[in-house]
């Protein structure tokens, strides 16, 4: 057997990647050297080492094992003649040599021709500020396995199908003897012909070359609930991976990522905004025009308005996700001290100050020197 390449190293990434990287990695590779894009010498094989390193370090279990035990994992003579298999193919293996590393003598394991159901699917979709509290209709394309359209996912050529396996009739083993230092052992080691599966496919179907499945782009219409927020995510049932032998589709989870707003803060159904407001206003009070994601809203500050008081605009907010009600937009006063004063307005302050039975030295250069004589003055 030739040497096995690191599995990390062919799919070109570091080993602490993640789920998301390796899934790149392998969409790209596999692009590149698909047997029906690329008819370079040795592209086939470039294609099943990155299908096999990928089936391996997508399953959070295998790749455990894989960091744990590398190829010897999956290499039929480890631990002095266990059963082994081959990743090839249907995908059949791991579990099983799981079952014989810890404790399992064969017994019970599932039939390599049940049906399987395919694996979930993530996918990721960025909302504006206002797309998450209103909601919204989209379309999402991804591209996922689908049953192959040619074979219907037989593996099989149109009007051929697959036959019972002739090495081992059908059950996906076979007994191998080996030779040991304590004599002559009978282990069962999965079937080279049929990869497992117990079906022999003698005319591969063209599409797919037998493995029944082809990746495909595929649409789906997303219905964005109003009033959703980061992390929150929906569950599409059978928008996910083909199955195996017949299994169903796996699901699709939409997973929404809000872009914060430069205006609003928010924190589920509630809105935040600050409103700067002049030192005038603050004092006199006024009917101010408030910006609110569901339109501009008149807000009156009395007069004698704090800084840092906060006004309740009712139902100006997100609705709830279970859409029962809607949350309020909170305005938050903030009284501007005007930096910069006309000699006209320095008077009238003056004459304010004076009115209210204050002396005020009026110190406009402030800095380090104002401060202290502020501090003298008291
Ligand atoms: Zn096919
Ligand atoms: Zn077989």
């Amino acid at each position: 057997m030739a040497e096995k390449r690191d599995y990390y190293e062919v799919l070109g990434v570091s080993r602490d990647a993640s789920d998301a990287e390796i899934k790149r990695a392998y969409r790209k590779l596999s692009k590149k050297y698909h047997p029906d894009i690329n008819k370079e010498e040795g592209a086939e094989d470039k294609f099943k080492e990155v299908s096999e390193a990928y089936e391996v370090l997508s399953d959070s279990q295998k790749r455990t094992a894989y960091d744990q035990y590398g190829h010897a994992a999956n290499d039929p003579n480890f631990g002095g003649g266990f059963g082994g298999g081959s990743y090839g193919g249907a995908g059949f293996g791991f579990e099983d040599i799981f079952e014989q590393f810890f404790g399992g003598s064969g017994g019970s394991r599932q039939s390599p021709n049940a049906p399987r159901r395919g694996s979930d699917l993530q996918y990721r979709v960025t909302l504006t500020f206002e797309e998450a509290i209103f909601g919204k209709e989209t379309t999402i394309k991804y591209n996922r396995n689908e049953e192959c359209h040619t074979c219907h996912g037989s593996g099989a050529k149109p009007g051929t199908s697959p036959v019972t396996c002739s090495k081992c009739h059908g059950s996906g083993a076979v007994q191998v003897e080996q030779n040991t230092p304590f004599g002559r052992v009978m282990t069962q080691r999965t079937c080279d012909v049929c990869s497992g599966t117990g079906q022999e496919i003698k005319e591969k179907c063209q599409t797919c070359h037998g493995a029944g499945i082809e990746a495909k782009e595929h649409s789906v219409k997303v219905t964005v609930p109003a009033g959703v927020e980061t992390d929150q995510q929906i569950r599409l049932s059978g928008q996910g991976e083909a199955g195996q032998n017949g299994g169903p589709y796996g699901d699709l989870y939409v997973v929404f990522r809000v872009q914060p707003s430069e205006e609003y803060e928010r924190d589920g159904t509630e809105i935040y905004y600050e409103l700067p407001i002049s030192f005038v206003q603050a004092a006199l009070g006024d009917e101010i025009t408030v910006p609110t994601v569901h339109g501009k809203v008149k807000l009156k500050v009395p007069g004698g308005t704090q800084t840092g008081t906060s006004f309740r605009l009712k139902g100006k907010g997100a609705p709830s996700i279970r859409g029962n009600f809607t949350g309020d937009q909170h305005v938050k006063v903030t009284v501007k001290t005007p930096t910069k004063l006309s000699e006209k307005e320095r008077e009238l302050f003056q004459r304010l100050a004076e009115e209210s039975g204050q002396t005020v030295r009026a110190n406009n250069e402030g800095g380090f020197f104002g401060k202290m004589r502020d501090m003298f003055d008291k």
